[in-house]
């Protein structure tokens, strides 16, 4: 067998390990892509209008976005200095890490949680503490407290959790607040914030407003608002904090098209959270029918549900893939399922169906 390539240039041993983002399977023409947590509909024709009407695409767009962080701030009650535009809340989450860990730094995080965050993680050259998830798929937090060292620099925690679905309630997270130093950052990663039905979940915004310079909450237009392709996200926290995040910021990576789009998705609010609603009772008659069939379903409080299929897990996405449902799996321990169009909730349920019946 012949040796590989060297790479022709010296690269970080740890970068040269480190597998590119993957995403899921692409879609067959006749399949639902239920893989990436994506929403159904389509742009609604304002934000479809916003984006026609720009046209100076030969000018660098504005760096700080500075008009939607002016209407994020007005919406929710804080100083503009306190709201931070990035390219998709994963730059975002990017920025913090690079802002507050580096080499001999810890970075604690439940797992399984956001794939996206032990490569993050690795590039900036701390080190990953990952605490396992509860039995019922829940993020641990007295053992995610535990785990803190005097290395320990930055934790991230998600509610709802991607991929399996419950959220951190109110009291959880404020009980852990008190136990983590407060030089050390918290991102409260909020993907799924507007999916939430839980009135116990743990709110950032409510967070903030108690008053914890150390945390940053992070929400996205990609998942709710539906404009995934055009990459805008925000944090909410101490503008201090922010800055730092700025700092490592790439310049300019968040495009005319992006702030517009978010702009006028602001101003159909309501529209699109009638949209959120459709989902969200979409979701829990896919988690119930799930249940029926015998499923495991934890709390799903995004915009997907969590079957956790173990060893079978290849098996069953290739089962979904082949009745024209694509799924995201996780080998070894489960499929996400995204909450897609209202003709897919009965097709996922039809294979899910004669797929428990020949699990062991
Ligand atoms: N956080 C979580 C938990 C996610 O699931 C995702 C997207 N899958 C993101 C952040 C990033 O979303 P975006 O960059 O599109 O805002």
């Amino acid at each position: 067998m012949s040796e590989p390539d060297p790479i022709p240039v010296r690269v970080r041993p740890a970068i040269a390990a480190l597998p590119a983002y993957k995403q899921g399977r692409q879609a067959a023409p006749d399949a639902f892509k239920l893989s990436s947590n994506e929403n159904p509909y389509d742009p609604l024709p304002g934000v479809v209008d916003a984006l026609r009407a720009v046209t100076a695409v030969n000018r660098y767009p504005d760096a700080s976005a500075a008009r939607l962080r002016e209407r994020l701030a007005a919406d929710y009650g804080v100083s503009p200095d306190a709201v931070h535009i990035g390219a998709g809340s994963v730059s975002l989450i990017a920025q913090l890490i690079s802002a507050t860990a580096g080499p001999g730094d810890e970075v604690i995080y439940a797992w399984r949680s956001f794939e996206a965050y032990p490569s993050l993680v690795e590039v900036s050259g701390a080190a990953s503490v990952r605490i396992p998830l509860t039995e019922d798929a829940r993020h641990d937090l007295a053992a995610m407290a535990d785990a803190i060292t005097d290395r320990t620099r930055t934790i991230l925690v998600c509610s709802p959790n991607n991929p399996t679905g419950p959220v951190i309630t109110q009291p959880e997270f404020d009980d852990f607040v008190t136990r983590v130093p407060r030089d050390v950052l918290i991102v409260l990663d909020e993907a799924y914030a507007e999916f939430v039905t839980s009135p116990d979940a743990v709110d950032g915004l409510r967070v903030l407003q108690a008053g914890h310079p150390n945390v940053v909450v992070l929400r996205t237009f990609s998942k709710a608002y539906g404009l995934a392709g055009l990459r805008v996200g925000y944090g909410i926290g101490h503008p201090r904090v922010l800055d730092a995040a700025r700092s490592t910021a790439i310049p300019l990576s968040v495009t005319a098209h992006a702030e517009e789009a978010a702009l006028a998705s602001l101003d159909a609010r309501a529209e699109l959270l009638e949209r959120v609603a459709e989902i969200t009772a979409r979701r829990d008659t896919l988690a119930a029918g799930l249940r029926d069939q015998g499923w495991r379903v934890p709390d799903a409080q995004g915009n997907f549900v969590w079957l956790a299929t173990g060893p079978d897990t290849l098996a069953v996405a290739d089962a979904f893939h082949d009745g024209g449902i694509v799924v995201r799996p996780f080998a070894g321990e489960g499929v996400r399922i995204s909450v897609g169009e209202h003709e897919s909730v009965d097709r996922v349920l039809r294979i899910a169906g004669s797929v428990v019946e020949d699990l062991p």
